[in-house]
């Protein structure tokens, strides 16, 4: 047979997902994917344990041009439907933090769980399928598009581009959703590389950039959103959790402001070391209140070698430049070169306008019979399962109305 009431493209978590709620419902379902293995990008998620949803996930945890767009989805679908179908299945979780669920095993437990789902509702997948074309026809109200592929041509009433965004190409990344998009001339959000982390400028790398390895617990600000979580050096700039969540709200030219002793008024601190009469180098000091390489590194890269506040002990130190310093450790602003990019993104930012969709089944406005679910739509979660929940309220609205 080769028609189908819905083909999908793309098998990853919200394309199996909505194949899985649309199967159930009785339609006939086929997913395509030109990759050789299901759900990759799932099996490399949350450190191989995939955090599959967070129980706090509210619209306020995206970022989208029309941030109440995916209110209706995660109406319908929420977290704990997650959880409920997890415990159907018998896998074992565990809340790291911040509501985040992981895998107690591994994340292919995830994919293994799609797969059932897609099985009990006789869901067809063709895997190693490259995808060439998807054609509209007006022969009939049940036969709206054809799709030609290495596996062959296909026909449908409904079609859903579940594809994803263009982060880690290397396991099967592309940008054919939004080229789908824009041949039905539906509107493309800027598309941006994001939870990826930064690069340094030439100078922040030359002073910083062999601090690689060292963590920091920081309170990481950026545009009015506050992190506090660790940041991470690294060769090619800075990464950690609070970096990864930064650059989702960043934009090129902003400044990144780091507190780098979050639970301390640097110069309250230093200057009541000073009243008490502390004959310790400042560097000496400042290694109690951020990492101790970070610390002689500030001291070398903001104070000439001569100046009191590398040769002498605090008591003789002026004021000024004890001021100029813990400035930099409560605020130490920066701003980067960039973002890492997509070989290392967890996500892309942007993609199919959502003003082109319903936010009640993701459909087309202007193309009936066409829709779009998951990361390929213009809704980016933060880090901490947001984005796994949004493929699988996405993949339920859609399904729901196919
Ligand atoms: C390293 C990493 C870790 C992550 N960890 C987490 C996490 O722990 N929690 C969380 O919530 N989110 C996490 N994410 C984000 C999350 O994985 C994605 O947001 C989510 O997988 C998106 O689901 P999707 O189904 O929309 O797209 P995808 O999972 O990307 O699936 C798209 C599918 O479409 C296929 N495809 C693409 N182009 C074509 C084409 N031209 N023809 C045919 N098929 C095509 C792909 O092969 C793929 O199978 C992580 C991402 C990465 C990269």
């Amino acid at each position: 047979m080769n028609h189908y009431d819905a083909i999908i493209i793309g098998a990853g978590g919200a394309g199996m997902f909505c194949a899985a709620t649309a199967g159930k419902r009785g339609r006939s379902v086929l997913i395509l994917d030109h990759s050789k293995k299901l759900g990759a990008k799932i099996l490399i998620s949350g450190g191989g344990r995939c955090n599959f949803t967070n129980l706090e996930a509210t619209h306020q945890n995206y970022v989208s041009e029309n941030p109440h767009f995916c209110k209706s989805a995660f109406a319908r679908y929420s977290p704990w439907d997650f959880l409920e179908l997890i415990n159907k299945h018998g896998i074992a979780y565990h809340e790291k933090k911040l509501g985040q669920q992981f895998c107690d095993g591994s994340a292919q437990q995830i994919v293994n769980l799609l797969k059932s789902e897609c099985d009990e509702a006789k869901v067809k997948i063709q895997l190693d399928c490259q995808v060439y074309k998807v054609s509209r026809i007006e022969e009939s109200a049940t036969t709206r598009f054809e799709v030609s592929s290495s596996k062959g041509s296909f026909t449908c009433e409904s079609i859903v581009v579940a594809t994803g965004g263009l982060s880690i190409p290397k396991i099967g990344a592309t940008g054919f959703g939004y080229t789908i998009a824009k041949q039905f001339g539906l509107k493309i959000i800027p598309t941006r590389a994001a939870l990826d982390g930064f690069t340094l400028s030439q100078a922040d790398a030359r002073d910083f950039g062999d601090l690689s390895g060292l963590a920091v617990d920081t309170m990481t600000s950026v545009n009015g959103m506050n992190f506090r979580e660790n940041i991470l050096f690294t060769h090619a700039g800075l990464s950690g959790p609070a970096t990864l969540q930064a650059s989702l709200h960043w934009n090129p030219g902003d400044e990144v402001h780091f507190n780098l002793a979050p639970e301390t008024d640097a110069l309250e601190w230093f200057l009541a070391k000073k009243k008490s009469g502390s004959k310790s180098l400042v560097k000496n000091l400042l290694g109690e209140l951020i990492p101790s390489r970070l610390a002689d590194r500030f001291l070398e890269v903001y104070f000439p070698p001569d100046s009191p506040m590398n040769t002498m002990p605090l008591t003789q130190v002026p004021d000024q430049p004890i001021k100029d310093l813990c400035a930099k450790v409560n605020d130490w602003i920066i701003i980067p070169a960039g973002t890492v990019g997509y070989n290392k993104a967890e996500v892309t930012r942007g993609g199919v306008d959502t003003d082109e969709l319903s936010s009640k089944t993701m459909e087309s406005k202007k193309v009936p019979g066409l829709y779009f679910v998951g990361e390929v739509v213009d809704v980016t979660g933060w880090l901490g399962g947001y984005n796994f929940q949004w493929a699988w309220a996405s993949g339920n609205a859609c399904g729901s109305s196919l």
